[in-house]
């Protein structure tokens, strides 16, 4: 038992993942995380999806992930948001029930085979000749090991911060990984610190909802796992939408010299478009009001999360400023706000495995990469597994591509440009979002998560089954014809205009049986985008022999001075695999490419590379 193929440290939304991926995929896995009861836990809000999120939840489902069932099997609060975009950007967002999440987590390693778990503390790895051989715990136990998945989170050096207290810790009431983040230090990697924030929670007793803004669930009600049923959903409940107001900015505006984000004490950076209050109305000074909304933590408790009010101010101060708020005003606050630094590593030090360049067999997934938010932990947790475990067996490890996921997209901006801020997802950091939906992703998925055995056989014979389906629909929705305007149309040509949907096929052409709801609309917009899609495929074919140039080694971009500085340093830290990787690179234009493809020639032929890179 001292011996496994893969260790994770850590069992947040990464190292679940992370742990989950690397025993399906037939490695003996080890989850060694501080207490097995946190594991699954929703640090901050308790929901899952949202605007280029929810598209990762599903990709990370496409590959046989767990999050996506856990947000059905947890969920009370289903929508669809940017419902009134393109069906590209449509984006699921479900609410959770914490510990119903944290239970369907906590069972699903429980009965992974091929898994094992401990509470413990790493303290240090063991490393000889630059690969990994191990772990030790706080009780001195060494388990060996060929690769390690490191996913502290915000537990690396964590300090919490509230107005002018500050303490170390990984998260509220839980110890900081400081031993471990010493040994990381020494390692000499490139690393930063970063900070995130979180609201106080409140006791929905003391609310007054009734002049709130009631917002209920879509109904038909989203489901998030392709293999999910909305029959898996427990009780709905309802959210409720209130606002701050010109008292409450200028209470806030009154001890922002108590804040620590505003007096110095903090230094990491934020994440910008997740920002606290206080940030909000110094940045948007012209908004005299910021909407909140108030979100049910679960059926089984009272508390409530206000989204949108993270703090850091003092006690005292956030209780003020909350009660200016209307049905806030004798509101009872059960556990304050907070901002936590941590340390990060700066990603450009991965490769596209997710494997440290440094140190063979230690990958990094989640927090720790300068990523903020579950659904991106997730993400790279999948990657990192399914990638521990193909070196352990010896077998070619996987690059997600940007063409073919938000993953891909994700990990080729992170190891490319690094991560200045806290990196998260959005759709618009997609080029090729018409291909890149939600309802898509098993089909851009599923097939190779099977073939990287991350996909379960059950879970690709139900893919299979639901491919045949959509054969059949977009087949006959080809060839059927129905009146309208005195003309006969075909269904396909009707779907291709702008504001059509599948189900009104329903009334158009009665004798035309619908298919499942979520099929059809598969099929639909396939075959609305379809000649975009086909033009973009072409596109991306043209460029790929190009962008697939790997650069050598051995390339000395300092000694480049036809580049100019900016893309010398750049591309020194990145150091890029190959030319499309190059190309993401900050500084490096095409006329930068053009250069890096003459050195790569003239490495090839072994010539002298003039300096000026002709
Ligand atoms: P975590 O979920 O932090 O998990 C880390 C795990 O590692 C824990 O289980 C811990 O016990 C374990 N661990 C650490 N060190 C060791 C060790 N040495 N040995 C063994 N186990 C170890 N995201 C958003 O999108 N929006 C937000 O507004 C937001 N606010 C946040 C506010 C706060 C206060 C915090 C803490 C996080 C917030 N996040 C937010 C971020 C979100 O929670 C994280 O992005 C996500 O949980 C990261 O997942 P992870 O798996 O990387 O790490």
């Amino acid at each position: 038992m001292n011996k496994y193929d893969v260790i994770v440290i850590g069992g947040g939304h990464a190292g679940t993942e992370a742990c989950l991926a690397s025993a399906r995929c037939g490695s003996k896995t080890l989850l060694v995380t501080q207490s097995f009861e946190t594991v699954g836990q929703m640090s901050c809000n308790p929901s899952i999806g949202g605007i280029g999120k929810g598209h990762l939840a599903k990709e990370v489902d496409a590959l046989g992930g767990v999050m996506a069932k856990a947000a059905d099997a947890a969920g009370i609060h289903f929508r669809i948001l940017n419902k009134k975009k393109g069906p590209a950007v449509w984006a699921t967002r479900s609410q959770a029930d914490r510990s119903l999440y944290k239970s369907f987590i906590q069972k699903e390693i429980k009965e992974q085979a091929n898994l094992d778990y401990v509470n413990g503390e790493v303290v240090d790895l063991v490393i000889k000749k630059d690969t990994i051989r191990g772990v030790q715990l706080k009780n001195n136990e060494i388990i060996h090991c060929n690769s390690i998945i490191l996913t502290a989170g915000t537990f690396l050096s964590g300090v919490i911060h509230v107005g002018n207290k500050s303490y170390s810790a990984g998260r509220l009431g839980e110890e900081a990984s400081n031993k471990l983040a010493d040994r990381m230090q020494e390692l000499d990697l490139m690393m930063g610190r970063l900070k995130t924030g979180t609201p106080p929670r409140l006791d929905g007793r003391t609310i007054n909802f009734d002049n709130m803004i009631k917002q209920s669930g879509d109904e038909p009600r989203p489901v998030f796992s392709f293999m999910g049923k909305s029959s898996d959903h427990p009780d709905q409940v309802n959210c409720f939408i209130t606002r701050t107001n010109e008292k409450t900015h200028q209470l806030i505006r009154d001890s922002l010299k108590k804040s620590p984000l505003f007096n110095g004490v903090i230094t990491g950076k934020g994440p910008r478009y997740c920002p606290s209050i206080e940030d909000k109305v110094t940045r948007f000074s012209e908004k005299n009001s910021h909407q909140i909304f108030l979100e049910p933590e679960g059926l089984n408790t009272n508390l409530i999360y206000p989204n949108g009010i993270s703090t850091s101010l003092p006690e005292e101060d956030q209780e003020n400023f909350i009660r200016s708020i209307n049905g806030l005003e004798k509101v009872k606050i059960e556990k304050f706000g907070y901002a936590i630094e941590y340390d990060f590593f700066d990603p450009r030090g991965l490769t596209s495995y997710l494997e440290n360049k440094k140190v063979q067999g230690l990958f990094m997934a989640g927090q720790i990469n300068g990523t903020t938010g579950y659904e991106e932990a997730a993400s790279q947790g999948i990657v990192a597994g399914i990638n521990a475990a193909l070196k352990s067996q010896n077998k070619q490890k996987w690059i997600p591509l940007r063409e073919e996921s938000y993953i891909g997209v994700m990990i080729d901006d992170l190891i490319t440009q690094g991560a200045p801020e806290p990196y998260r997802m959005f759709t618009s950091r997609a080029e090729h979002r018409l291909f890149l939906r939600e309802d898509n992703a098993d089909q851009r998925l599923t097939r190779l998560g099977w073939e990287l055995g991350s996909v379960t056989q059950e879970r690709y014979d139900f893919f299979q089954k639901k491919l045949d389906k959509i054969e059949t629909e977009t087949e006959k929705l080809k060839n059927l014809k129905f009146l309208q305007e005195g003309k006969q149309i075909y269904a396909s040509d009707y779907l291709k205009r702008p504001n059509t949907s599948y189900a009104e096929l329903a009334s158009l052409c009665p004798e035309h049986k619908l298919v499942d709801i979520a099929i059809g609309q598969n099929c639909a917009v396939n075959i609305k985008y379809e000649g975009y899609i086909a033009r973009q495929k072409l596109e991306i074919s043209r460029n790929k022999k190009d962008e697939e140039l790997s650069l050598p080694e051995k390339i000395n971009y300092e000694k480049i001075s036809a580049l100019s500085i900016e893309a010398r340093e750049n591309l020194s830290l990145a150091r890029p695999q190959n030319l499309r990787q190059a190309s993401r690179v900050p500084g490096v234009t095409p006329a930068a490419i053009s250069i890096l493809k003459v050195q790569i020639k003239a490495i090839k032929n072994n010539k002298e590379i003039a300096r000026d890179g002709s």
